[in-house]
């Protein structure tokens, strides 16, 4: 199933399942008991929303050698996580805002994985049963903050710095996914999901051992090589393999003060 969160003038944000160019209405909870009504509205007349709500975004660098290679820094021997506040979720087709404090956004990217079911120790061998599904992300960063503060948080957490969707993909393998970014058509990042360092159920297993993991908390696998700048005006779209294309228009903080 693909599963979408979406609003329009005269509904409320709300899950619904796409079919074709069509999408129904999720009665009950995604994550639990639902049924799936008749696809009878048209996806181009809907405004489409990140398609989880996360507690958190769990992401994870260096998680490709080659783009660890890229910025010169070792491939770290334990999955090394950070958190993207919830703040920098927008779905497709929104715009990507580059902030005055940086003068270097750059796009990564990356395979998301949804969580379904709560967990805390979870073993790499039962970590299946508590994904949900997989979505399209961009681990929007501000390099040029990432290298200056040491730390994180301010490089990686602008509002609008987490485009993800633009739906959930529930009956996938994503051992051996095509990942792609294309910057205004230019292809810039082509990679499998298979060149990981840290397979899905090792990093599920790693990040649980400390964090309870929530329905649908969103698990960013990491990067491959050929992150690249952003400017104003620019459109990046991610794509991978069994899930779709996630696009985004890339404006100036001031475009929309
Ligand atoms: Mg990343």
């Amino acid at each position: 199933m693909r599963l979408v969160r979406f609003h329009t003038r005269k509904l409320e944000p709300t899950y619904g399942w796409v079919y074709g160019e069509k999408i129904g209405l999720i009665e009950g909870v995604p994550y639990g008991d639902y049924r799936r009504l008749e696809a009878e509205i048209d996806i181009h007349s809907v405004e489409l929303l990140p398609p989880t709500q996360p507690s958190k975004i769990i992401c994870v660098g260096r998680n490709y050698i080659e783009h660890a290679k890229e910025h010169g820094v070792e491939v770290p021997e334990v999955p090394l996580l950070f958190l993207k506040p919830p703040s920098t979720l927008i779905g497709n087709g929104m715009p990507i805002v580059l902030p005055p404090q940086s003068n270097q956004v750059e796009h990564e990217a990356e395979l998301a994985v949804v969580i379904g079911k709560r967990g805390r120790w979870i073993a790499p061998g039962d970590a299946a049963e508590y994904v949900f599904g997989y979505t399209v992300a961009n681990d929007v960063t501000a390099r040029d903050l990432q290298r200056r503060d040491g730390q994180w948080t301010r490089g990686k957490g602008f509002d609008t710095f987490c485009p993800v969707g633009p739906w959930i993909e529930t009956d996938l393998d994503a051992f051996d996914l095509l990942i792609t970014c294309r910057v205004n058509q230019d292809i810039r990042q082509m990679a499998s999901t298979r060149d990981m360092v840290f397979s899905i159920p090792q990093l599920i297993a790693y990040a649980s051992s400390f964090m309870t993991l929530e329905p649908g908390d969103l698990l960013l696998t990491g990067t491959p090589a050929g992150v690249s700048p952003l400017a104003a005006g620019d459109v990046v779209e991610v794509s991978i393999e069994g899930i779709g294309e996630l696009t985004n228009p890339v404006v100036e903080e001031a475009q929309i003060a």
